[in-house]
């Protein structure tokens, strides 16, 4: 059954209704990320019914690289659930794993699946094809074709389609050229050139376990000079300033680091300042224990690749100081432009609909789009809320607003 968006025959409209007497639902959450099962399990414990698709903890388990450590410290990358029960630490206690930092992907990965199926074990893996506006809600269309009615869509469907792609390698074959977000099997690369593109945690990283799993790698940043997250670590052994300096989030430097952890403050602020304070707290930096690591891989920094031509099996890359390169892969780790028109799932009806910021969804408290019933969390609301919703540690605020917001609208209407 393919439903008519807003403005359908009365035929449709009846036909419509019937089926959402036997199928409705609540809210419907796409996809279980850590948003995505964060969200769901805090509207669940306020009795709303909810459904949840997706498969959960994919983009952790499919696009990042095996062997990767989190950037975040382990008191911020915890999934908040209602009852703050649903802890990394709970994880590791009940699965036997001793606590470690940083936190390894794979603990983060069981970790996710885990809290899944504590709190929403009868999550739907299936991937959700459509959503379209129907007079006063949504239609739902699933991977095979299935289609039910939601009152309300909280859309967690992270930033997989947002990957940046820079000009000079737009087109070329993913087999030589690809994007750190789709996933990358580092082994497959032993003996082979590998450049990687980019300055971030994403890039460095890769860069490490490349060289480690036998690559010959090169790294080629923009940037003159590495960054390193944590540069003056006595700022944070300082006590109680340290406390008023840093919020245990660690996202960001000093003092913005307490302002990014507020992000209702970080709402009101104007749009430029909020605009400045966002980019600085995301700068492309790595973490501080991969120089070591990186002592393998021949860094190129102040460059950057002018052409890039694809011979058979190599690539022929030009940097900006007319020096070349033969490489048999490029990886970018170039990092993500959100644009909520990339989601294919929604339909152009509601995309017309939706106020955006440059690809940014124009967010209310709550997370309410300017589509009633329409919510977006997860870095798709960083632009409103601030850098925190990049990162897991932002589950927290925006699992609780976003409940709180419902729930009052809710209780409104009946
Ligand atoms: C290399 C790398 C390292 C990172 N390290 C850290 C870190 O250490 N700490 C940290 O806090 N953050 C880190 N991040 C950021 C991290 O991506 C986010 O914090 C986190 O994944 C956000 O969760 P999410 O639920 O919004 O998105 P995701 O984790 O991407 O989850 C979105 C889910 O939605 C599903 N989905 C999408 N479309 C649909 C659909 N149509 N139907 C059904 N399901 C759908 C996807 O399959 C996916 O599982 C890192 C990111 C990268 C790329």
């Amino acid at each position: 059954m393919n439903y008519p968006e807003s403005g359908g025959s009365i035929a449709q409209i009846g036909e419509e209704v019937s089926i959402r007497k036997t199928t409705d639902c609540e809210v419907v959450v796409i996809g279980s990320g850590p948003y995505g099962l964060s969200a769901a399990a805090h509207l669940r414990a306020k009795g709303m019914d909810v459904r949840v698709f997706g498969r959960p903890m994919e983009f952790w388990a499919k696009k990042m690289p095996s062997g990767m450590l989190l950037r975040s410290p382990r008191v911020a990358s915890n999934i908040s659930d209602p009852s703050r029960q649903f802890t990394l630490d709970a994880y590791e206690r009940a699965a036997g794993i001793a606590p470690i930092a940083p936190v390894p992907l794979e603990t983060f990965i069981g970790y996710g699946q885990w809290f899944q199926s504590q709190l929403l074990p009868d999550l739907d893996e299936r991937e959700i094809t459509s959503v379209r506006r129907i007079d006063g809600g949504f239609a739902i269309t699933l991977e095979n074709g299935g289609d039910f009615r939601a009152e309300r869509v909280v859309v967690a469907a992270g930033i997989e389609p947002f990957q940046k792609i820079p000009a000079v390698f737009a087109g070329l074959p993913p087999a030589q050229v690809s994007h750190c977000y789709q996933g990358c099997d580092v082994g497959a690369f032993r003996g082979r050139r590998v450049a990687v593109i980019g300055a971030g945690q994403s890039a460095l990283e890769s860069a490490a376990l490349l060289d480690e799993r036998g690559a010959k790698v090169e790294l080629i940043a923009k940037i003159r000079e590495l960054r390193w997250i944590g540069q003056h670590p006595w700022l944070h052994r300082l006590g109680p300033l340290s406390s008023m300096l840093y919020s245990p989030h660690d996202v960001g430097p000093a003092g913005i680091s307490r302002l990014v952890a507020a992000p209702n403050v970080v709402r009101q602020i104007p749009l430029g300042l909020r605009d400045k304070i966002r980019t600085r707290a995301v700068r492309p930096a790595g973490s501080r224990w991969l120089p070591a690591r990186l002592s393998g891989v021949q860094l190129t920094t102040g460059r950057f690749v002018t052409q890039a031509n694809c011979g058979k099996d190599e690539i022929e890359l030009k940097l900006d100081d007319g020096s070349r390169r033969r490489v048999d892969h490029v990886l970018l780790g170039t990092g993500y432009t959100v644009d909520i028109g990339r989601y294919r799932f929604l339909s152009a009806g509601v995309l017309r609909q939706v106020s955006v910021m440059d690809g940014y969804p124009r967010l209310r408290s709550g997370f309410a789009s300017s589509v009633s019933g329409l919510h977006f969390t997860g870095a798709t609301a960083a632009r409103t809320f601030g850098p925190l919703l990049y990162f897991v540690a932002g589950t927290e605020f925006a699992s609780r607003e976003l409940t709180t917001r419902i729930e009052k609208t809710r209780r409104q209407h009946r």
